[in-house]
């Protein structure tokens, strides 16, 4: 598998000094072309400060603290994005990896019709193409993301929330990125329609060849539409293995209770339990491991030691040298 985006070692911090607060902590992932790669923790757990982090769009007073973000080019040479200038980065922002971010469905400007905000976007990036040309575009952009055409001059209070999602959805791909990076796009719409726009994203990343970073609380609709997950932390990835394997045997505890805590779309039905506690302050984190407080497993070394992500020792052989799953618990030290 073919990386396309490589976080290394990724730190994130709110604030400078003593008054900081590390946000994303360590963090490596790998993103590979045309996967989907969903990301899950907790409210707070540091999700989007990721996503904006390896975008260089985070707010102040965030600053990136230390690590590498790598984007390999299709043909090209790999580009340090951390490192970029503010014109290469523009052009990585659009037209290879692009973000939908959590609540972008009510960031469309409410004095436009759709039509005109699918051809500013279009004309930012291609200032010679004619109107015409940007308004066929606009309508192809439309039915990609299954909204038919007569609603191009309409505004935006006059569409349903699904539909301001896809036109979101429409406006990330009118550039034909490599990555689309969606931050829980869908939680703000009953869980049909959050089910629907996933499956319509999975098809078009089918048809389109993107990858995608799909962030989200909702562990059970990564496990139905990922062919990855992730899971965080108190500002790191605690494990990572495909959704099937997480589904049918999760490592660590925190991702044992988070998809305890959802009802799962199809499949055996779970109990319910949810976690106990909740998550982690982050200007007060605990020593060790910092679920231990909540973990119903914590034993000794949980309490003063850092478990560090790594293939676990007592699963198969695949799951060991593949590269195929990692989690940080002593209760599945490394190899
Ligand atoms: P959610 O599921 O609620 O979107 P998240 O996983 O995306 O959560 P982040 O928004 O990345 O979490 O926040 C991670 C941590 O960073 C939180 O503890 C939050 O309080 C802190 N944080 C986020 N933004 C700021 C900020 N501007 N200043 C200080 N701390 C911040
Ligand atoms: Fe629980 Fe210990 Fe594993 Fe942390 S390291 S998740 S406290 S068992
Ligand atoms: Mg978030």
């Amino acid at each position: 598998k073919e990386p396309v985006l490589e976080i290394q070692n990724l730190c994130v911090d709110y604030g400078l000094g003593k008054e900081s607060v590390q946000a994303v902590r360590d963090v490596s992932l790998t993103l590979h072309r045309g996967e989907v790669l969903g990301l899950a923790g907790e409210s707070g757990s540091g999700k989007s400060t990721l996503a904006y982090g390896l975008t260089r769009l985070l707010p102040p007073p965030g600053v990136i603290t230390g690590g590498k973000v790598i984007y390999h080019q299709p043909g090209g040479d790999p580009v340090d994005v951390l490192r970029l200038s503010d014109a290469g980065l523009r052009q990585f922002r659009w037209a290879e990896t692009s973000i939908v971010f959590q609540g972008a469905m009510n960031s469309l400007n409410p004095v436009h019709t759709v039509a005109s905000q699918l051809m500013d976007v279009i004309a930012a990036h291609e200032p010679k193409m004619s109107k015409s040309a940007r308004l066929a575009r606009a309508k192809e952009l439309l039915k990609l993301v299954g909204i038919s055409p007569d609603r191009l001059g309409s505004y935006p209070h006059q569409l349903s929330g699904g539909m301001r999602q896809r036109v979101m959805i429409g406006m990330a791909l009118a550039l034909e990125p490599q990555v689309v990076i969606m931050d829980e796009p869908t939680t703000a719409l009953d869980v049909v329609m959050q089910r629907q726009i996933l499956r319509q994203l999975v098809d078009l990343r089918e048809r389109l060849g993107f990858s995608v970073l799909f962030i989200t609380h909702d562990l059970s609709l990564l496990v139905e539409f990922s062919d990855r997950i992730a899971i965080m932390y108190g500002g790191r990835i605690v494990e990572e293995a495909p959704a099937a394997k997480l589904y049918k045997d999760p490592l660590h505890p925190y991702s044992h209770g988070l998809l305890n805590a959802f009802p799962p779309l199809r499949g055996e039905r779970r109990e319910l339990s949810g976690i106990p506690g909740s998550p982690p302050d982050l200007r007060s984190m605990p020593t060790g491991c910092a679920f231990h407080p909540r973990c119903p497993k914590a034993f000794d070394p949980c309490r003063t030691d850092l478990p560090l992500l790594a293939a676990p020792a007592d699963r198969t052989e695949e799951d060991r040298t593949g590269g195929e799953r990692t989690v940080a618990c002593w209760l599945h030290p490394g190899a």
